[in-house]
This record gives C-alpha cells, sequence and structure tokens, in this order.
C-alpha cells in the first residue's frame, strides 16, 4: 500500500495511508489535538478533517486557539442555527449560510412570517440544546441526482436549485449531524459541543440570490466562539466599537455632518473646524523645521496637464470632467497635487542648489467615487492630505526619507499614537519600468526607515504599478490597523514631465521625486482619530478646551471675566451662564468631552480666584484647590503652545 508523507509545521514528517485525513494524523500526534482539532490547514487553506489528504503535503491541525479556529466554529454554527430553525419551525426552507473572515456569521430561510425577536432568542436556546446534544458532524460524497432526491424529498427546494449552481467537475459533499443534513464542502467541527458559545445578533429580509423579483428570505446573523468568555469579550468590543463610531461621535460632538445633497462631501460644523484647522497647524507648524515650502496650486486644470501626467488615462473615472467656457476646453477638478507640483517645478529653472525641494499643500482634492461605496470620513468625495512632493538629486532619496520618517515620529508622538509598524510594499505582479530599478528602490526604502530606528516589514506584491512605498500602519485602542503615514518613490512622473535640473557637473538631470503624506488624508485621520480617542481630544486639539460654570447668576460676571482672559490668551473656553444646576452643566461638559472645567462660585468671586477641574480626575483629585487665574492662563497657554495631551501640567 503506497503512504503519503505529512509535513508538520515543527518540520517533522509522518508517513500516514494514502486516503488518512487531517483528524487521521491529528491522532497520531496525540489523543489530547485529536479531541482539540477544529480542522485541518494546507497551504494556507482550510480543510475537513474528516477530508482525505490530497497527497503528499505540509498540514496544521486548527484548534480553538488558531486564528482560523473561530471561522471553523462560526461556520459550523450556520448549521446548527439552520437545524434549530428546522426543529422549531418545520416547514421553513432552508437556502444558504455565510461566513466570512469577520466575527459574524448568517442564514437565509424562507418562512411565512418575517421572526420576531423573541423568535431569535427560541432559535438561540435551541442552538444551545444542540450544541449540549454534542452531535457528531458526519461528512459524505453524494452523486448530483441521490443529493437532488434527497432535497427534494425534505421539500428544500431552495437547496434544489442551489445544486444546479455547483460546476460539474465538483464533488457534492453533505455534512450531517443528528438528522439535520445539509449540502456544504466544509470545514466542521467535529462534535456540535465543540461550539461553546452562539449569540444571535439581528434578522432583516433579504431577497434570494439578491433579485428583489425573487422570494423574500429571512437572514438570521450571529457569532459563535470557542467559550462564554471569548463571546463576552467580542461583544464588549463590538459595543465599544460602536460607541465610539466616528459618525456617532462626530454628531454628539458637533464635529461634522454629511448631507445627501453633497455625497461623500464633509459639512464641518464650528467645532470640527476647529479640529481640522489645529491638525493643519500642527503639521504647518513642523514645515520650517523639515524643509518644507507650502504652496497653492489650482483646483482645475485644463486636461492637458492630467494627459502629461497619466491620470488622465488611468484615472478618468475617478476625477470629475467638464467644459470651461473657452472653445473646446476641458477642465479637470484635482484629484491628487502631483501633476500640479510637477508642472510648478517644470515652470522656472532648477539647479541642484534649489534641491531638495520639498513642495507641501493641503488643498481641498475631489474623487468621483460611487455615493454607494462611501462611509462617513473614512471614505469621501472631497478630501485634503497633509501632502507634499520632493524633488531631490537621485543619491540624496534614502536621506529624504529617513528625514520623513523623522517627522512621522514627532507627529505621532504629539498625537499619542503608539503601537506603530512599518512596511515595504513591493511590486505587484504587473508594474511599470525596470525591475532592477524595482529592487533598487525596495532596498533604498528598507534601509531608509530601519535607519530612521523604525522596524521594516515587508508587503509584497502591494505596491501601486509604478512605484513601491512604505507604510506606517498604526493599530487602535480597538486591535484595527489602519494605514497613516506614507512615502513613495515615483519612478514615472519625473519621467513623463521631463523635469530636468542643472545638477554640479553643469549637466541637465532628473531629479528624483517621493510623494509623502504624514496623516494621510485629513478626513480619513480624522475619523481614525476620533475612533481611537472616542473624541476625547488632547487638550491642545479639543475643540473646547475649557468650560467654565458658574454656580449661579452673581457668578456670571466674575466668571464672564475669566472667559476673557483665557480667550485673549489663546485659549478655547465656553461660558454655561444658563441657569441649570452645577451638577447639570458638569455632566455637559462630561458628555462633549471639554477637558477642563472651571467652576466658579462664591469663594472664588470673592478671592478672584478659579477651581480647575479635570475631566479625569475623579472623586477628591478632582477639585484641585484654588488657583490664581494669571497662573491658570499662563500654564494653559504653555500646555497649548507646547501641544500637550494634559491642560495641568506637573505633580498633583
Ligand atoms: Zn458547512
Ligand atoms: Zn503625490
Amino acid at each position: 500500500m503506497s503512504a503519503i508523507s505529512v509535513r508538520l509545521p515543527d518540520g517533522k514528517s509522518l508517513e500516514m495511508a494514502k486516503g488518512s485525513t487531517p483528524l487521521d494524523v491529528a491522532a497520531r500526534i496525540g489523543p489530547g489535538l485529536a479531541a482539540a482539532a477544529l480542522a485541518g490547514r494546507i497551504d494556507g487553506r482550510l480543510v475537513d478533517l474528516r477530508a482525505p489528504l490530497p497527497g503528499h503535503c505540509a498540514l496544521e491541525i486548527v484548534t480553538a486557539r488558531d486564528p482560523q479556529g473561530g471561522e471553523v466554529l462560526r461556520h459550523s454554527a450556520e448549521h446548527v442555527m439552520a437545524d434549530a430553525v428546522k426543529r422549531l419551525f418545520p416547514d421553513a426552507q432552508i437556502d444558504v449560510g455565510r461566513s466570512d473572515h469577520s466575527e459574524k456569521f448568517q442564514y437565509d430561510f424562507l418562512v411565512d412570517e418575517p421572526f420576531s425577536p423573541e423568535d431569535l432568542g427560541r432559535i438561540e436556546k435551541e442552538m444551545e440544546k444542540i450544541a449540549g446534544e454534542k452531535l457528531p458532524f458526519r461528512r459524505e460524497v453524494v452523486s448530483r441526482e441521490d443529493a437532488i432526491a434527497l432535497f427534494r424529498r425534505l421539500g428544500e427546494d431552495l437547496k434544489v436549485s442551489r445544486i444546479a449552481d455547483i460546476p460539474d467537475d465538483q464533488d457534492i459533499t453533505l455534512f450531517r449531524h443528528g438528522d439535520f443534513v445539509d449540502l456544504c464542502r466544509g470545514p466542521h467541527v467535529q462534535r456540535s459541543d465543540q461550539i461553546g458559545a452562539v449569540k444571535l445578533l439581528e434578522v432583516s429580509g433579504t431577497y434570494w440570490k439578491g433579485d428583489e423579483s425573487g422570494p423574500k428570505l429571512q437572514r438570521i446573523y450571529g457569532t459563535a466562539f470557542a467559550s462564554k468568555k471569548e463571546l463576552k469579550a467580542h461583544l464588549a468590543a463590538v459595543e465599544e466599537a460602536r460607541k465610539r463610531d466616528h459618525r456617532r461621535v462626530g454628531s454628539e460632538l458637533g464635529l461634522f455632518a454629511l448631507d445627501a445633497l453633497s455625497p461623500g462631501s464633509p459639512f464641518y460644523l464650528p467645532k470640527g473646524t476647529v479640529v481640522y484647522n489645529e491638525l493643519v497647524s500642527f503639521i504647518r507648524d513642523l514645515y520650517p523645521k523639515y524643509g518644507y515650502h507650502e504652496v497653492i496650486t489650482p483646483q482645475l486644470f485644463r486636461s492637458e496637464l492630467f494627459k502629461v501626467s497619466g491620470h488622465y488615462e488611468k484615472f478618468h473615472d475617478d476625477m470629475f470632467w467638464f467644459e470651461g467656457a473657452d472653445e473646446g476646453e476641458e477642465l479637470g477638478i484635482k484629484a491628487m497635487n502631483c501633476p500640479g507640483h510637477c508642472h510648478l517645478f517644470a515652470m522656472a529653472k532648477k539647479s541642484y542648489r534649489e534641491l531638495p525641494l520639498r513642495l507641501a499643500e493641503f488643498s481641498r482634492l475631489h474623487r468621483n467615487e460611487r455615493s454607494g461605496t462611501l462611509t462617513g470620513l473614512s471614505r469621501v468625495r472631497s478630501l485634503a492630505q497633509d501632502d507634499a512632493h520632493i524633488f531631490c538629486e537621485p543619491d540624496h532619496v534614502a536621506q529624504e526619507i529617513q528625514l520623513f520618517f523623522e517627522m512621522v515620529a514627532e507627529v505621532y508622538r504629539v498625537l499619542g499614537l503608539e503601537g506603530v509598524e512599518m512596511a515595504v510594499s513591493t511590486r505587484p505582479e504587473a508594474f511599470l519600468g525596470d525591475p532592477e530599478d524595482w529592487d533598487v528602490a525596495e532596498r533604498t526604502l528598507i534601509d531608509a526607515v530601519e535607519t530612521a530606528g523604525f522596524r521594516c516589514g515587508v508587503k509584497q506584491g502591494e505596491a501601486a504599478f509604478y512605484a513601491p512605498k512604505v507604510e506606517a500602519d498604526f493599530r487602535d485602542v480597538l486591535g484595527r490597523s489602519w494605514t497613516l503615514a506614507t512615502i513613495q518613490i515615483d519612478m514615472a512622473l519625473p519621467q513623463r514631465f521631463g523635469l530636468r535640473y542643472v545638477g554640479r557637473d553643469g549637466e541637465l538631470h532628473q531629479p528624483a521625486m517621493l510623494h509623502r503624506a504624514v496623516l494621510g488624508s485629513l478626513e480619513r485621520f480624522m475619523a481614525i482619530y476620533i475612533e481611537h480617542t472616542g473624541g476625547d481630544f488632547p487638550f491642545w486639539l479639543a475643540p473646547v478646551q475649557v468650560a467654565i460654570l458658574p454656580i449661579a447668576e452673581r457668578h456670571v460676571p466674575h466668571a464672564s471675566g475669566v472667559r476673557e482672559r483665557l480667550l485673549a490668551a489663546g485659549v478655547r473656553a465656553d461660558l454655561d451662564d444658563r441657569s441649570e444646576t452645577l451638577g447639570f452643566k458638569i455632566r455637559e461638559a462630561e458628555t462633549q468631552k471639554v477637558p477642563l472645567m472651571l467652576v466658579i462660585g462664591d469663594q472664588e468671586q470673592e478671592s478672584g480666584t478659579v477651581t480647575p477641574r479635570l475631566r479625569h480626575s475623579k472623586g477628591s483629585k478632582a477639585r484641585g484647590g484654588a488657583m490664581e487665574v494669571g497662573a491658570l492662563v499662563a500654564q494653559l497657554a504653555g500646555a497649548i503652545a507646547a501641544r500637550r495631551a494634559d491642560a495641568l501640567a506637573g505633580p498633583d
């Protein structure tokens, strides 16, 4: 009998009989692993424990501890949910389920009456019961005819139609647990009790195969984990993400609004405008130190510019175009600053003495995205980047990249962004230019990132077709990863625009060009930062920095005086002189996430002082002692000038 060789993650190989399954391999390794196994994995693809191995292979056994273990659990929970529905609603027809890499699974049903929330509760209970029955999942390969006959006999007409969609050359597999049978390729857990905890989340109406003329189905969403503890942690994280959703926080704090009349184009409200402008000022203030020159280039360009840059062809559908007043004039609204900056470079003769030339711009850009794909500030039509293009001598590229990452480090430190990971994206399968140039450019980027003191990962094949890039990925408080800063070597635009400078040798040379952004798009950055901070901005960035809360009417004159002194020192201070209770005013300032409150009563009025109350302090710390107004103003102005996260520095 021929044997197959199965390589294990520790490098050892096992000789197994032909036709062995991943479960046989797990059993050979040990009974503990066999009991805990949920699936196998070959070449990154999950395989069912009971499906015969394809031949010689490298196999991993997936348990609940594996990041992909949850996928197997949730997929198996789909079957258990369908079983529970059939037990409670025998006339229901099952369609298909789906689970992706998220923590959700779903299944569609054809029923007479939509499911109610109470129904969901009953289905969930029934699922727990099925899990408790410890039913083994069994795999069967059947002929197409037998599968059709089986589901026809069961009255599952939707399933019968689904069988027709399976390609002829594909095996038809059934999975059974208890009396329930479904058409599926797997993989599934061994027994229903391996699904430790389930929660049904919601139900909504949908159409069969998305066809509005077809039957209307009920789609139930749920989630499942190996243990109650993991489920609880997940539900808490989902709730936290919901609370921090930037659209929700943006509306609660009055930062921005969106309207169908201009899809994906935020209306920044006064408070959101403060945050936006403060972010721009922060970056702008760093420009002299890092040698940037800010420019403002046109919003509209004749299409010739984009023909030269190549965007007319490659990016045409993503831009807005229209006719100008002149005969045959076609104009495009800029979607990026690079073509304008290249043209600006070319408008006057350049010498090596003017290089590196670092041109920065915060102009608004417009991209013609379909309204259905837009979300909050994360995906928009109207945006601005903290954009810049660096033109330098080719052998200065590494040093420019290094300087850029020093700037990135400074920006992230002030914004309190930790957990940043750098990665170089290398050339994709289809790319422009010479592979050797790419190799050199990729190596240059990696070296520069490492010299700037960061560890550098590699994102294989993820670069744009025209140039490699480095991305700084930031992990937020919810553990999600976002790309913020990027720098990219451009090997095409200097060529297309025929850019030249007079070199040290008196000859004309082509400069190197870098595209870079620290925050990326301000819109997307605000979305990420609002969710990361929950709207609890550092003191220097908070739209309202100080809430002045007089206890009674008679305290208003002193309170107004304090406000004037704060405003004069550049502190954003609001006075709440409504005749509400102090408790009410404090709660409201807390909800609005104002970092510092000044309560003004008789004592403060008489002594001409203020008593600061920090939003984040509790109990006795909430009220520090009374302070001279002048001393407080000086402290706050200092915190703003230094862009400090906390209003009041020093020991308390
Ligand atoms: Zn399945
Ligand atoms: Zn650019």
